[in-house]
């Protein structure tokens, strides 16, 4: 039985990803701060013999014995990873180096949750792995996407230099049941304030765009790239190409949660990228992946989640 780490553990993603490596037979250390996760996220895991629950942080060492590691902690709405940004540097550059230096040690493989911001303000559409971004390092989502973008740099040394076994993904806006009520992403906050028949917060004009990947598709992609037996180590982009803007959105969920909801318009956050949207032609190819859940049926389940949650 393979012992697979996966830290973050007890966070939105992580969640659902412990949970689908239990069902695959995997004994499952999940490794959390609860900064933004919550033990209601894997209520449902504790009791399983196979799963193991552990509170530490990746900013301090620790030794541990895995065959595989899923480094996903980091917060990721930008409510919270701008809420102390020298923590967020430190989680995704000094907390990538503890887990590197377990992976080195184990000869374990490691995957690393990086993400869509390495490309910043994108100036190319869809974007693809090869572009190079065009990321602000002196501003507000620095520490989230400079730090994010540093961990891409050891985990491509780690391999280079030490011959570890990585994979890297990027991952695009994900949504679904188990993100926080307050998280402050534009999903739960927009699904929030329609159940409550509140205004919906839309920052600036709404005419941004983003591309929503339901969470389920997300996690059969992060597998397929830890098992990829061509030994692939990308980075290769995850996400939902279907793309949309944040107005439409918002009309979207007024009308599937039935709600009363009114819009209105707030200041855009200072250095809030234009346009996102996955190209996915590299995980088609490897991977044979693609997302499976439409906009429409993963919004339809995460609001009934957030209904039973309020
Ligand atoms: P989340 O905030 O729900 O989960 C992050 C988890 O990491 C939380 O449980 C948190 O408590 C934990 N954590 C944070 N710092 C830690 C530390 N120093 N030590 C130990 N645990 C720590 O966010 P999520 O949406 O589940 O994101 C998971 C990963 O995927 C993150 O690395 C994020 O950057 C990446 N990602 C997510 C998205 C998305 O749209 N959800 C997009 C791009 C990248
Ligand atoms: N957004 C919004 N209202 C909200 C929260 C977010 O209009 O209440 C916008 C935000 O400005 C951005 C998009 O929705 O253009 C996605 O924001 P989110 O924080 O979910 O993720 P990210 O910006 O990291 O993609």
């Amino acid at each position: 039985m393979k012992t697979v780490l996966v830290t973050g553990g007890a966070g939105f993603i992580g969640s659902h990803l412990c949970a689908e490596l239990l069902k695959r037979g995997k004994y499952v250390i999940c490794l959390d701060n609860f900064f933004t996760g919550s033990n209601r996220n894997i209520q449902g895991l504790i009791g399983n013999k196979n799963f193991e629950v552990m509170r530490h942080d990746i900013i301090q060492p620790i030794f541990l014995e895995v065959d595989e590691i899923y480094n996903l902690a980091c917060p990721a709405s930008p409510v919270h990873y701008q809420f102390d940004p020298i923590k967020t540097l430190l989680t995704s550059t000094v907390g990538m180096f503890n887990m590197l230096g377990i992976a080195k040690r184990c000869r374990a493989k490691i995957l690393q949750a990086s993400t869509s911001e390495v490309y910043g303000n994108a100036m190319v559409h869809p974007q693809p792995e090869t572009y190079w971004g065009n990321v602000n390092c002196l501003g507000p989502r620095a520490c989230y996407d400079e730090g994010k973008r540093v961990a891409e740099t050891f985990m491509v040394d780690y391999f280079k230099e030490n011959k570890v076994n990585i994979r890297l993904v990027r991952i695009f806006n994900t949504y679904g049941p188990h993100m926080a009520k307050d998280d402050g992403r534009v999903i739960s906050n927009f699904i929030v304030q329609a159940l409550l028949n509140k205004p919906l917060t839309v920052y600036g004009d709404g005419s941004h765009t983003r591309s929503f990947c339901y969470v389920a598709d997300m996690v059969d992609g992060f597998i397929r790239m830890m098992e990829n037996r061509e030994d692939f180590i990308g980075p290769v982009n995850l996400g939902n190409p279907e793309e949309i803007s944040i107005a439409a959105l918002a009309k979207k969920i007024i009308a599937l949660a039935g709600s009363s909801s009114t819009i209105e318009f707030r200041e855009l956050p200072e250095d809030d990228p234009e346009r996102r949207n996955p190209d996915i032609s590299l995980a088609k190819k490897k991977l044979t992946w693609q997302p499976t859940t439409p906009l429409e049926s993963g919004l339809k389940k995460t609001i009934a989640y957030f209904k039973e949650t309020l």
